[in-house]
C-alpha cells in the first residue's frame, strides 16, 4: 500500500542508529573541552560561579521568578533545612508580543508587575507593612535591610554571567526576539523595572533553569548522592553539570570575576547545548529539520535544541506530514476513490487546518499521539481532528501520524542521550561511584511516553558507558526545580555577603 510505504521511508529519515550516537559523543566531548578554553564557540559553555552543590540544610523564605519558554511564574520558596521546602507560586503565560516587543523594557516591567500582583496576593502582611507605607503617607525613606526578599532570577536563555547577580544576554532562543536586550545586563534590567515599582525586593542571584533543576535535585535527592547534571527537555533544551574549576581554562582569560568561592574546587557549567554542532558535523539532518532551521528566527543557531525539544518537534512532524499530504501517491487523508475498493475512508484535511500553519503543531500532540494504545487507534483520531481539523481520517492515517510521532520523539530522546552520555564520561564519575544522579525536567520527559527509556536504551550502546554503566546513571525529576533552585543560590549568595556559613 502506497501509504504504508511512503511512511516507512519518512520513519528512516529519522533513524539515528548507534554510529552515530557514538560519533555524536565524541564531537560533544570535543566542543565541550573547546568551549571550557574559549569564549565564542558553538557550545558556550557559560561558567555560573556556583562553585557547590547543596546539601540540603540550607534554610530561609526567599522569592524566585522564572521566565522559561513559555510561562513565566512568581514563586516564595521556604527552605526548612531538613531537605524539605515549601513553595507558594503563581504562573502566567507570557503574552506573544512581549516575546517579540520593540523594547526590553516592555517585557521587564510586565516580569516586576506580576511580581507585584504576587506580593500583594501572597505577602500581603509584609506588602501592607513595606510597600505601602512607602507609597502612602509622605514616607520617602526607603526600606530596612531585613525588608527586603531576596530574590532568585531564573533566566532560562544565554548569559554572559559575571558574576551571581549580573549576566549580559547573549542570544534569546526558543520564540523570544528583543533585539534590544541583547548584550543587556538582564539582572539590572529587572532591578530596574523593580525600583520603579517601589517593591523591596534584590535580585540577588542571575540562574540558568537548568543549574537551578541540578540545585534543586542536589537539595532534595534521595540518598544525598551530589547530583552531576541538571537538564531540560522542555520547550527548550540545556544542561548544567558540575566540573573541576581547573579545567574551566578561559576563567583565567580577560576580565571574569574572581568573587567566587574556590575551595570547593568545582564550578558548575551551563553549556548551553542547544547550540552544539551548529555547523551539523555530527547532527542527522532530514529535509524537514532544514526547512524548520531556514524558516526560524534563529537560523543556522541552536541546531541540536532544533532536533530535541519540544517547541521544535510539533513543527518537525508537521513538516513531515504535510509533505506526505502532498503527495498524492502516498493518499495520506486524501480522498480516495470508493469504486477502487479502496478500504480507506475520505478523509478531508480542512482549509485552516494547523497542519498548514508555521509552530501550528504543539509537542503535547506528540504525546498524546504516542501515548494511544488503542486498538483503533481512536485517541489518535480524535487529536487529529481537533488539533488538525482533519475529517474522518482513516485507521490508515492514524497509524502514520503515530508511526512519525514515534519516530521523532525517539530520535530526540538518543539525540539527548549523546549528551547525558558525554557528560557522564567527562566526569569520569563512573570509575569511582556507583550511583550518578542526573536531574531532569521539562515536558517533553514529564510527558511523552518512554522518553527516559528510550535514552538509556542509546545510553546502553555507547560502549565506553554500556549497560554497566547504564544502570549506574539515576534520573530523576526535579518537579519545581527551577524555583527552588534559584532559591538556593539566592541562599548561596546571602550567605556569601553576610559572611555566615551556616
Ligand atoms: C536556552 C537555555 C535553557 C533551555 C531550556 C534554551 O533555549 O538557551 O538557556 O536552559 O532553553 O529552557
Ligand atoms: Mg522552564
Amino acid at each position: 500500500m502506497a501509504l504504508q510505504a511512503a511512511t516507512q521511508k519518512m520513519v528512516a529519515e529519522f533513524d539515528y542508529p548507534a554510529s552515530d550516537v557514538n560519533k555524536g559523543v565524541k564531537e560533544f566531548l570535543r566542543e565541550m573541552d573547546e568551549g571550557l578554553g574559549e569564549t565564542g564557540t558553538t557550545m558556550s559553555q557559560i561558567p555560573t560561579y556556583v562553585t557547590a552543590v547543596p546539601n540540603g540544610k540550607e534554610k530561609g523564605l526567599y522569592l524566585a521568578v522564572d521566565l522559561g519558554g513559555t510561562n513565566f511564574r512568581v514563586c516564595s520558596i521556604m527552605l526548612k533545612g531538613d531537605t524539605t521546602f515549601s513553595l507558594v507560586q503563581s504562573k502566567v503565560a507570557i503574552p506573544k508580543e512581549l516575546m517579540v516587543a520593540k523594547t526590553s523594557q516592555e517585557l521587564f516591567s510586565f516580569l516586576a508587575k506580576q511580581i507585584e500582583l504576587f506580593l500583594e496576593k501572597h505577602h500581603n502582611d509584609h506588602f501592607e507593612a513595606t510597600v505601602r507605607r512607602r507609597r502612602t503617607a509622605s514616607a520617602s525613606e526607603g526600606y530596612k535591610d531585613q525588608e527586603y526578599f531576596q530574590l532568585g532570577f531564573t533566566f532560562s536563555f544565554p548569559v554572559q554571567q559575571v558574576g551571581i547577580n549580573k549576566g549580559y544576554l547573549i542570544r534569546w532562543t526558543k520564540g523570544f526576539d528583543i533585539k534590544d536586550t541583547v548584550g543587556k545586563d538582564v539582572c539590572s534590567l529587572l532591578q530596574d523595572e523593580i525600583n520603579a515599582l517601589q517593591l523591596p525586593v534584590k535580585v540577588a542571584a542571575l540562574v540558568n533553569d537548568t543549574v537551578g533543576t541540578l540545585m534543586a535535585r542536589s537539595y532534595t535527592s534521595p540518598n544525598r548522592t551530589s547530583t552531576l547534571l541538571g537538564a531540560i527537555f522542555g520547550t527548550g533544551t540545556n544542561g548544567a553539570y558540575v566540573e573541576k574549576l581547573d579545567q574551566v581554562k578561559k576563567l583565567s582569560i580577560g576580565e571574569s570575576s574572581k568573587d567566587y568561592d574556590q575551595t570547593t574546587g568545582d564550578m558548575i557549567i551551563n553549556t548551553e547545548w542547544g547550540s552544539f554542532d551548529n555547523h551539523l558535523s555530527a547532527l542527522p539532518n532530514t529535509p524537514y529539520d532544514d526547512a524548520l532551521d531556514k524558516e526560524s528566527n534563529n537560523p543556522g543557531i541552536q541546531m541540536f535544541e532544533k532536533r530535541i525539544s519540544g517547541m521544535f518537534l510539533g513543527e518537525i512532524l508537521r513538516r513531515a506530514l504535510l509533505v506526505l499530504a502532498n503527495n498524492t501517491e502516498a493518499a495520506f487523508c486524501s480522498d480516495v476513490d470508493s469504486s477502487k475498493n479502496d478500504i480507506r475512508s475520505t478523509a478531508s484535511i480542512g482549509p485552516n487546518s494547523t497542519l498548514y500553519k508555521q509552530w501550528g503543531l504543539d509537542t503535547s500532540f506528540l504525546s498524546v499521539v504516542v501515548g494511544d494504545t488503542t486498538p483503533t487507534l481512536k485517541i489518535v483520531r480524535q487529536a487529529l481532528e481537533k488539533d488538525l481539523d482533519i475529517d474522518a481520517a482513516s485507521y490508515e492515517d492514524a497509524v502514520t501520524v503515530k508511526a512519525l510521532a514515534y519516530a521523532v520523539g525517539r530520535r530526540a530522546a538518543r539525540l539527548s542521550a549523546v549528551a547525558i552520555g558525554a557528560i557522564v564520561l567527562k566526569s569520569h564519575r563512573l570509575e569511582t561511584d556507583d550511583v550518578i544522579d542526573v536531574g531532569v525536567d521539562g515536558s517533553l520527559v514529564e510527558y511523552y511516553p518512554n522518553f527516559e527509556e528510550m535514552i538509556r536504551e542509546a545510553l546502553r550502546e555507547i560502549p565506553e558507558i554500556g549497560p554497566m554503566g547504564e544502570r549506574k546513571i539515576q534520573i530523576g525529576i526535579a518537579k519545581d526545580g527551577s524555583g527552588v533552585g534559584a532559591a538556593l543560590i539566592a541562599w548561596s549568595a546571602a550567605q556569601r555577603y553576610s559572611g555566615s556559613s551556616d
